[in-house]
């Protein structure tokens, strides 16, 4: 249920900020507060239900009945909220900082900003569950020195027995994100012990193989007894197991690679006061959709084929490039790793960049050209830029 990401910049859409947490936003997904009515409805349906009642507790439907159902619930995401919080904590030891922790119906989410090395990711992967186990534990402990210890038939059976029902619910939590189903945390350590032989990619690619087969367990699993979460949770699996090994291999491709080597070189560049009228006839007369706008003898923006696209709606074709060029743009050196300045540009949500040797524009840099980069690189059989590697570090020593 809950897991790592490495971190993008943006921050989880539709969600609410409730709390800092040792220094780290909690964010809660709107979904979540739609579960917790759904739980609710659930349980004023439940009164209408002619079924006997035969427990100690709320009748059910009652208003009692359907705070504790909401309750429960609420404890269980904060259940949830500890294991991740388990992870960043851990992370912080090794000097990974955590950006945010969100919570979604399905699980929690800790964003990391990276994972530490290969060995640092196992002990950060195991640091959430073992924070279910150990609650799972004094809870167990609690019941049982309080003499209010009940039979295990006992306590899968409605929302009467709320500490036990907790208590069982960290031990599945733990046991359930242990599993060997990479990306979850299971599969994390899986393949931190695997890409220590292996390698990163290797390492990822085995990992993903045996997590997108677990997940299609579980997926028929959740089609047999009709659980949509673990139908969702099967779905999430196999999806981000293969964005994964995607990411791993793309970012093996680009280790020891410059920008300098992937750049564009020939370019047209706009003037501040040209109108978007010319703008739009280079667009048409030439490949490139990204141009760099100058005022004088420096680069003032980048007018974008969308910031064109927008200005022309907005302000006809006679208007001056220079009000619609965006000024924040991202700045490149010729020498920066490659991995390095794509990671720059989507932290910015920009997919092009201007590249700068001292104050002279020298290039740009956009995802289609790095794309087209490689393809040739892989036709013509990859050999690295002289004077490698720019990120200098051992295979496998993590973002
Ligand atoms: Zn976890």
């Amino acid at each position: 249920m809950a897991k790592l990401e490495i971190a993008g910049t943006e921050r989880g859409r539709w969600t609410w900020f409730v709390a800092s947490v040792a220094g780290i936003p909690v964010r809660v997904h709107f979904t979540l507060l739609l579960l917790l009515l759904w739980f609710a409805w659930i349980e004023f349906q439940a009164g209408g239900s002619l079924e006997a009642h035969g427990g100690s507790g709320p009748t059910p439907g009652s208003l009692p009945a359907i705070a504790l159902r909401v309750l429960f619930i609420l404890g269980l995401f904060a259940c949830v909220l500890l294991h991740e919080i388990g992870h960043a904590l851990a992370a912080r030891s090794y000097g990974v900082r955590t950006q945010e922790i969100t919570l979604y119906p399905f699980g929690g989410v800790a964003r990391l900003k990276g994972m530490g090395t290969v060995r640092q990711e196992f002990w950060i992967s195991l640091a959430g569950p073992t924070v279910n186990i150990a609650v799972g534990l004094a809870l167990l402990a609690v019941l049982h020195f309080s003499g209010r210890w009940v039979p295990l038939d006992q306590m899968v059976r409605g929302d009467v027995h709320f500490f036990p029902r907790l208590m069982i619910a960290n031990f599945i939590l733990a046991g359930f994100n242990l599993l060997p189903a990479f990306p979850m945390d299971g599969g994390r350590m899986l393949r931190s012990l695997l890409a220590r032989r292996l390698g990163m990619v290797r390492g990822t690619a085995i990992a993903a193989s045996i997590g997108q087969a677990l997940a299609i367990l579980f997926g028929l699993l959740g089609l047999i007894i009709g659980n949509f979460l673990l139908l969702f949770i099967a779905f999430f699996v196999f999806v981000s197991a293969g964005q994964e090994v995607a990411v791993q291999r793309s970012l093996d491709l680009m280790r020891g690679h410059r920008v300098a080597g992937a750049m564009i070189r020939r370019f047209e560049v706009l003037g501040h006061s040209d109108s978007l009228g010319q703008a739009a006839d280079l667009l048409l007369a030439t490949h490139q959709q990204d141009f760099p706008v100058s005022g004088g003898a420096e680069v003032i923006g980048i007018l974008t084929r969308a910031d064109l696209v927008r200005g022309l709606a907005d302000h006809g074709p006679r208007a001056y490039v220079a009000a619609s060029a965006r000024r924040d743009f991202v700045r490149l050196d010729p020498g920066d790793g490659l991995a390095g300045a794509l990671e720059r540009m989507h932290a910015q949500g920009q997919r092009v960049a201007l590249v700068f040797e001292g104050e002279r524009l020298a290039g740009m840099l956009t995802d289609e050209n790095v794309g087209e980069f490689f393809q040739v690189r892989a036709a013509q059989g990859d050999e690295r830029d002289a004077g490698e590697p720019p990120e200098g570090e051992a295979r496998g020593g993590g973002a």
